[in-house]
């Protein structure tokens, strides 16, 4: 799509680790800014050979701006509004415009806000790209991924294998003990261990919730007669959690409730 330029404006690429998305857009920004568009991009132009991820490369192309995360946590609204007031320009040299947030699943509500309506608005002279860069695209705002097209990766590399195992083990202890039982109050240790092993300080960040999930899945593999489809549709709720966090839940009532509602006997 992007080598016919019939790419979307708006493209979420999330999955992978964060390296991977970079250069995945990287690819992606070239074969849209390419003096010589759908050729070999190894072929490289004035332009593609000046598109880098910021802080790999002295080159700089100004028509490729990369919006990063300004503030510990979150991408501000002052910043996507100096990254608009770019969008608002025709381009410098090539053929089109490029605009990155690497953390799109960091950016502020209003910030979000302030990006959708650039979104919105049809360009006027040249071609205008949008890439939202986020582990899951879950962790970026509906309104944000229902006018985008969202390019999956492929799962991340687990560098917190070892907390996964050992959240997964103690989930899937307590859930057995549950089947065995029937009590809640094994369902609610297993929820215990969901929880209290990751840092849900952050009430925006995906990870805690990318972790649970992993474990739930991890306890597919393990022997005990839950059945697969509830842990999968577990799994797959806690991916969403966040949302319901970002509305006010604490992050222990809402996997307590999910796993309730998932797992409950009877
Ligand atoms: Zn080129």
């Amino acid at each position: 799509m992007a080598d016919r330029g019939r790419l979307y404006p708006s493209v979420i690429v999330h999955g992978r680790e964060a390296d991977a998305r970079g250069e995945a857009v990287v690819d992606l920004a070239r074969r849209l800014l390419c003096e010589r568009p759908g050729e070999d991009p190894a072929a490289e132009c004035k332009h593609c050979r000046r598109l880098h991820w910021p802080d790999s490369s002295a080159l700089f192309h100004p028509d490729f701006q990369v919006l990063q995360r300004d503030l510990k946590t979150v991408t501000s609204v002052e910043a996507v509004k100096t990254l608009l007031r770019g969008a608002q320009m025709a381009p410098f040299e090539a053929r089109g415009q490029v605009f990155v947030v690497a953390a799109a699943d960091s950016l502020s509500g209003e910030a979000a806000n302030a990006l959708l309506k650039s979104l919105e608005e049809p360009h006027l002279t040249a071609p205008r790209h949008f890439f939202l860069l986020a582990p899951s695209q879950f962790d970026l705002l509906p309104t944000l991924r229902s006018r985008s097209l969202a390019i999956y990766l492929g799962a991340a590399p687990r560098p917190e294998g070892e907390a996964v195992d050992e959240i997964a083990a103690g989930f899937a202890v307590a859930i057995a003990a549950h089947r065995e039982s029937g009590s809640s109050i094994d369902l609610l240790a297993a929820a215990t261990a969901l929880h209290e092993a990751s840092d849900w300080r952050d009430p925006r960040a995906g990870e805690p919730w990318t972790v649970a999930a992993a474990a739930v899945r991890r306890a597919i593999d393990e022997p005990g007669a839950v059945p697969r489809r509830a842990l999968l549709a577990l799994a797959e709720e806690l991916l969403e959690g966040r949302s319901l966090r970002l509305r006010g839940i604490t992050a222990k009532r809402i996997v307590e409730g999910l796993v309730v509602k998932h797992l409950a006997l009877g």
